[in-house]
C-alpha cells in the first residue's frame, strides 16, 4: 500500500478503508466471499502486462508460454476438480462465461450445419445472401430460462439484457403456492416453445435443481442444456451436490463464475462436453477481449485449493450453515421463500416486517450486515425496491462461523427488522426507500457483531 500510496494516495486509503469495512461488518452478500492471500496475491503480478488471444499454444501474440502454463493449469484443474471433458478458464466474469456458450451454442447447432449445407469452410466464403440468411437464422433462435422474481439471472431471457435481445425468450417460474421449481411447467413450457437452449441455474433460488430431469426435458426437444452455476459452483466442487444435482454430467455446457463460493478471483469458467469444446475455445476474441492471465493464474490457484480435502468440509459447513440461518429465522417467526433452503442462500421475504427490500437492506447496513436486497417471486414492489432480502453463507464460512454465529447471526437480523419503521417521503406519503431504526439498535447489533 505504501507503494501505492506514493503515486495516488487516495485509492491507497480507499483500499485501506475497504479492508477495515470488510473486517468490522458481517458480510452476507450471497456472491461475495473471501479469497485466500494466494489467490489474491497471484492477481497482482506481472501477468497483467501481458497480451494473449487465442487458445493455449495458437495465440495471435509472441511469447506467451508462460501465459499458457497458467492457463493450461487452471484448465486442468477445472477438469479434474468438476469431472468435465473440457474447461476454458478465459471468461473475465460471470456474464461473460454465458455469451461465449451462447455463441458456442449458436456456432455448433446454426453456423456449422448452414456451413456444411452450403458447402462452406467459414463464413468468409459464404455469399451475401447466404451470409443474410445465416445472419437471420443467428437471430431467429430461441431461449428458455428461468425468470428474475423467481432467483434466475438477467443472463438467463430476462428482456432488458441482451440474452432476452438476441434470443426470442421465453422464462418460466416457480409455483406461486410453494415458491419451488415444477419440472411439468417447465416441461410443458419447453415442448410448446422449442427453444434452442434451456438455461438452468440460479442467483436467488434457495433449493437444489435436479439436473437429470432438465437434461431429459431438454432432450424432448432438442434443446442443448445450459447450466449457469456461478452461485452454487462451490457446493458442485465440494461435492455437496452430486448425482442428479451435479449438472456437469448432464449438461451440455457449464458456465460459472470462480469468485462466489468457489472462493477464487473473480472471473468465469466454462465447462462442456466434447463436442462443444472447438465452439467454446472461439471465445476470444469472438466475444471475449485478451485473456487477464493474472487472473487465469489466480484461478489456477484457486481450483488448486477447490482441489484439497478441506474444501470438501468447507462447502459442507456453507450448506449447513444456511440451514442453521433459515431455522433461526422460522424460529423468530420471519417468513423464508421456499420456506426454508437446501443451498448457500436464504430468501427473507420482509413484507412481514411492514419493509420493503430497499428499507430492510439500508437498515441492516446500518448496522454491519451486508446483504442485498433481492425480488420474491411475484414481487409487487419490483426489481428495485424489492419484497426480499437474500442472505448467502460462503463469506462467513470462510471466516470460520458455524451453527452458533449463523443463530446469533438471524438473532441480530430480526432484532433490526423488528425496529424499523417504514418511513415517509418529504410530502408526507408513505416512501418505499426511507425508513426509521429505532435508537441504539444499530450500535446494539453492531456490538454484537464485533464479538463474533
Ligand atoms: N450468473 C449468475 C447465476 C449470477 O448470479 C451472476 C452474478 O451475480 C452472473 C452470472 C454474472 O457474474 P459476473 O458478475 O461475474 O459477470
Amino acid at each position: 500500500l505504501e507503494v501505492i500510496a506514493s503515486v495516488e494516495p487516495r485509492v491507497a486509503q480507499a483500499t485501506r478503508q475497504e479492508l477495515a469495512d470488510q473486517r468490522s461488518s458481517l458480510k452476507l452478500i450471497a456472491s461475495e466471499n473471501y479469497a485466500s492471500p494466494a489467490t489474491l496475491l497471484t492477481m497482482g503480478t506481472w501477468f497483467s502486462d501481458k497480451y494473449a488471444e487465442g487458445t493455449v499454444g495458437h495465440r495471435f501474440y509472441a511469447a506467451c508460454q508462460n501465459v499458457d502454463t497458467v492457463e493450461a493449469l487452471a484448465a486442468e484443474h477445472a477438469r479434474e476438480l468438476f469431472g468435465a471433458p473440457y474447461a476454458y478458464a478465459q471468461p473475465h466474469s460471470g456474464i461473460d462465461a454465458n455469451l461465449v456458450a451462447f455463441w458456442s451454442i449458436l456456432a455448433n447447432r446454426v453456423e456449422t450445419p448452414a456451413l456444411a449445407r452450403l458447402g462452406a469452410k467459414n463464413v468468409n466464403e459464404l455469399s451475401e445472401a447466404d451470409w443474410e440468411q445465416l445472419r437471420h437464422e443467428f437471430g431467429n433462435q430461441r431461449l428458455l430460462g428461468m425468470s428474475l422474481d423467481a432467483g434466475g439471472h438477467l443472463t438467463h431471457g430476462f428482456r432488458p439484457n441482451i440474452s432476452g435481445k438476441m434470443f426470442h425468450q421465453q422464462q418460466y417460474g416457480t409455483d406461486p403456492e410453494t415458491g419451488l421449481l415444477d419440472y411439468d411447467v417447465v416441461r410443458a413450457k419447453a415442448q410448446e416453445f422449442k427453444p434452442l437452449v434451456l438455461v438452468a441455474g440460479y442467483s436467488a433460488y434457495p433449493r437444489r435443481v435436479n439436473f437429470a430431469k432438465m437434461r431429459e426435458i431438454a432432450d424432448e426437444v432438442g434443446a442443448v442444456l445450459m447450466v449457469d452455476m456461478a452461485h452454487f459452483a462451490g457446493l458442485v466442487a465440494g461435492k455437496v451436490f452430486t448425482g442428479d444435482e451435479d449438472p456437469v454430467p448432464h449438461a451440455q455446457i457449464v458456465t460459472t463464475t470462480t469468485h462466489k463460493s468457489l472462493r477464487g478471483p473473480r472471473g468465469g469458467l466454462v465447462l462442456a462436453q466434447e463436442e462443444f469444446a472447438a465452439d467454446v475455445d472461439r471465445g476470444c476474441p469472438m466475444v471475449l477481449g485478451g485473456p487477464l492471465s493474472h487472473v487465469m493464474a489466480a484461478k489456477a490457484v484457486a481450483l488448486a485449493e477447490a482441489r484439497q480435502p478441506e474444501f470438501r468440509t468447507y462447502a459442507q459447513q456453507i450448506a449447513d450453515n444456511a440451514k442453521s440461518l433459515a431455522e433461526g429465522f422460522l424460529t423468530r417467526g420471519a417468513t423464508l421463500v421456499t420456506g426454508g433452503t437446501d443451498n448457500h442462500l436464504v430468501l427473507l421475504d420482509v413484507s412481514g416486517f411492514g419493509l420493503t427490500g430497499r428499507q430492510a437492506e439500508s437498515a441492516l447496513l446500518d448496522a454491519g450486515v451486508v446483504t442485498n436486497r433481492n425480488s420474491v417471486p411475484g414481487d409487487p414492489n419490483g426489481a428495485w425496491y424489492t419484497s426480499g432480502i437474500r442472505f448467502g453463507t460462503p463469506a462467513l464460512t470462510t471466516r470460520g462461523f458455524g451453527h452458533d454465529e449463523f443463530d446469533t447471526v438471524a438473532d441480530l437480523v430480526v432484532d433490526v427488522l423488528s425496529n424499523t419503521q417504514a418511513g415517509t417521503n418529504k410530502a408526507g406519503a408513505p416512501s418505499k426507500a426511507t425508513y426509521a431504526t429505532s435508537d441504539g439498535v444499530a450500535d446494539r447489533v453492531r456490538a454484537r457483531s464485533a464479538e463474533m
